[in-house]
């Protein structure tokens, strides 16, 4: 899994399935369900910890659902589509309310699964309504979540959302008619900024904790504040110009990685009596 995440880190799945279209996607998880099969769904593999033994059961590649089509001042696309093409398509088609997003790595359906956030703005805010897919049956049926149900980084898919284990086929996003060039502006500044901030420097995962309110300042500060920026084990590291972004220096193992994650927290406990927690998520054995 260490070339279908862009940490570079994970052990081998047992099976990896490129998925063709949702109706076989729908077909194969009710019978991977039928006869008990574990199957877990890959975006771009942009916000997972991949353990050192890898996945057991099937890897579901969604990149080939990667279509995108204008319907008046909506966008349709499908989950596998990366969010780099998903602005580009309502760049060339004039709709703004994607700018945001641009630069940020992974796939449609992993911004919705994630509810992603870039510059203060939610990726629930844009959309209408997601083609989802029992993972049960196989149905597929259309979703129009209500804005109770999404929250910071939260959505209706995680663990205790109303479709937790749905699979996500694709989606409608709701935009505005806005000018190419405007909209051009915002996207190259979005891309110039986080390159500048490093993001693309080393294999990352992005933020690795989630911010919380309640801590009074963002994690990156609270990071920073413990001396941790620049701190390693192994080739996992905590960037240096970033002490929320942790990186893999070079081989770096999913059981370094968890090591220092677990430093971090065991020191964010100690200092200030609260658990940092992981925005990163942690899939298959370690
Ligand atoms: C350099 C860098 C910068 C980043 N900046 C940001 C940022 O500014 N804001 C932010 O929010 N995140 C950021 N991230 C994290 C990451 O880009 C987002 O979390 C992104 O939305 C993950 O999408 P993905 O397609 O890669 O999902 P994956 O990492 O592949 O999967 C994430 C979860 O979504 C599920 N999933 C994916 N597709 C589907 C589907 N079709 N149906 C059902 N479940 C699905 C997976 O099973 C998994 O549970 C950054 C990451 C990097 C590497």
């Amino acid at each position: 899994m260490s070339a279908h995440t862009t940490f570079r880190i994970g052990g081998p799945a047992d099976f990896f399935v490129e998925v063709a279209s949702a109706a076989e996607l729908g077909a194969l998880v009710s019978a991977f369900g039928a006869a008990d099969i574990p199957w877990f769904a890959l975006g771009g593999g942009a916000n997972l910890l991949v353990g050192d033994r890898g996945i057991r059961g099937v890897v579901l590649d969604l990149s080939s659902l990667a279509w995108a089509r204008r319907d008046g001042d909506k966008l349709r696309a499908g989950a596998g589509l990366s969010v780099d093409e998903l602005c580009l398509q309502a760049l060339a088609d004039e709709q703004a309310g994607l700018e945001n997003f641009y630069g940020m790595p992974g796939t449609l359906g992993g911004a919705l699964f994630m509810n992603a956030r870039c510059y203060e703005k939610d990726f629930s805010e844009t959309v209408e309504s997601i083609d989802i897919i029992s993972p049960a049956t196989g149905e597929r049926r259309e979703a129009r979540p209500s804005p109770s149900q999404w929250g910071y980084k939260r959505s209706p898919f995680q663990p205790g959302g109303e479709w937790e284990g749905w699979l996500i086929a694709g989606a409608t996003l709701a935009l505005k008619r806005g000018d190419a060039e405007g909209i051009a502006a915002t996207m190259r500044a979005r891309r110039l900024d986080r390159a500048a901030k490093g993001h693309y420097r080393l294999p990352s995962a992005g933020s690795m904790f989630k911010n919380n309110r309640d801590f009074g300042k963002p994690t990156g500060a609270i990071l920073d504040g413990l001396g941790l920026r620049g701190a390693r084990i192994g080739d996992a590291g905590v960037s240096p110009w970033h002490a929320n972004i942790f990186v893999n220096l070079g081989r770096a193992s999913a059981a370094d990685m968890r090591a220092l994650i677990e430093k971090a927290q065991a020191m964010a406990r100690e200092a200030y009596g609260f658990a940092l927690e992981p925005e990163v998520l942690f899939v298959g054995e370690f």
